[in-house]
C-alpha cells in the first residue's frame, strides 16, 4: 500500500487497536507514546508487524510543540509520507469543579487539546506538501452534552470538536480530511479507573445495554482513513452504543 499512518497514545487502549486495525488494513504503522515504559511487557509492536506491515515506535510527550515537530520530523524521514494521523492521546483528572485543582485542569486541557494543534499543525504541514491525508481526532461525549467531575475533560474534548471542524475548513481545499469520533464508555485502561457506582450509572443510560470495545471505534477510524471516506470532513461520529438518545 506504501501509507503510513501516526497514531498518538498507542501503546495501549483505543490507541493500540486502532494502530492494530490501519495496520490490516495495509498502512505501516508510526507508533508513539510519552515513555518507553508504555511500551514495556507489550506486545503491540510484535502484532503489528505479525500484519506483514512495517512497524516504528516513537517516544514524544504529544503536549510539547517542539516533541510534536521532530516527531513529524522523524515519521516523514523514516517512512517518506504520512498519510494519516490519528490524534488519540489524551488522560482524564476527574473531580468536581469545586474540588478540581488547576494543575489538574491544566493538565488535562494541554494533553487533550493542545496536542492536537500541536500534531496537525506539524503533520499538517507534511500533508499540505503531499496535497493529502487523512486526520481523526478522538473526540468524546463528554465533549459534546458535558459530563459532571469532568470539567477539564469536557472542556478539552469541545475544543477538539471545534478545532476539527477549523482544520476541516482550513485544509480541505487541500485534499485533506479532518474527522472526529466521540466514544461513549469504551472499555480500557483510562475508563478502569471508575468506580462500580460509575459504571452502574453509565449502563443505564446505554441503549445497547453495554460497553464499547476499542476495536468498535477502530473499526470507525479505519473507516475515516480508508478511500470509503473520501467526501467526509469536519464531522463527528458518536460511537457510544446510544448513550445519548
Ligand atoms: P488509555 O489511557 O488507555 O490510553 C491513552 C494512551 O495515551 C496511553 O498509552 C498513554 O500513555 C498515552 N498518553 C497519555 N499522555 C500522553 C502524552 N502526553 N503524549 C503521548 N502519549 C500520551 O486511554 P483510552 O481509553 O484508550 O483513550 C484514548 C483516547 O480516546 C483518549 O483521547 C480518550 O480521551 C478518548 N476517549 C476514550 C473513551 C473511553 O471510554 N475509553 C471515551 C471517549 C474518548
Amino acid at each position: 500500500m506504501g501509507k503510513t499512518a501516526l497514531i498518538t497514545g498507542s501503546a495501549r487502549g483505543i490507541g493500540a487497536a486502532a494502530a492494530l486495525r490501519l495496520a490490516e488494513d495495509g498502512f505501516d504503522i508510526a507508533l508513539n507514546d510519552i515513555s518507553e515504559q508504555s511500551f514495556e511487557n507489550n506486545d503491540i509492536i510484535e502484532r503489528i508487524t505479525a500484519k506483514g506491515v512495517k512497524c516504528e515506535k516513537y517516544i514524544a510527550d504529544v503536549s510539547d510543540h517542539e516533541q510534536c515537530a521532530e516527531l513529524a520530523k522523524k515519521v516523514k524521514a523514516d517512512f517518506g509520507s504520512i498519510d494519516a494521523l490519528v490524534n488519540n492521546a489524551g488522560i482524564t483528572r476527574d473531580g468536581l469543579l469545586l474540588r478540581m485543582s488547576e494543575e489538574n485542569y491544566d493538565d488535562v486541557i494541554r494533553i487533550n487539546q493542545k496536542s492536537v494543534f500541536n500534531m496537525t499543525k506539524h503533520v499538517g504541514a507534511v500533508m499540505l506538501r503531499q496535497k493529502s491525508g487523512r486526520i481523526v481526532n478522538l473526540a468524546s461525549v463528554a465533549g459534546l452534552y458535558g459530563n459532571p467531575g469532568q470539567m477539564n475533560y469536557s472542556a478539552s474534548k469541545g475544543a477538539v470538536i471545534s478545532m476539527t471542524k477549523t482544520a476541516a475548513k482550513e485544509l480541505g481545499s487541500r485534499g485533506i480530511t479532518v474527522n472526529a469520533v466521540a466514544p461513549g464508555f469504551i472499555k480500557t485502561p483510562m475508563t478502569d479507573k471508575l468506580t462500580q457506582e460509575q459504571r452502574n450509572a453509565i449502563l443505564a443510560q446505554i441503549a445497547m445495554n453495554r460497553y464499547g470495545e476499542p476495536e468498535e471505534v477502530a473499526a470507525v477510524i479505519s473507516f475515516l482513513c480508508s478511500d470509503n471516506a473520501s467526501y467526509v470532513t469536519g464531522q463527528v461520529i458518536e460511537i457510544s452504543g446510544g448513550l445519548s438518545m
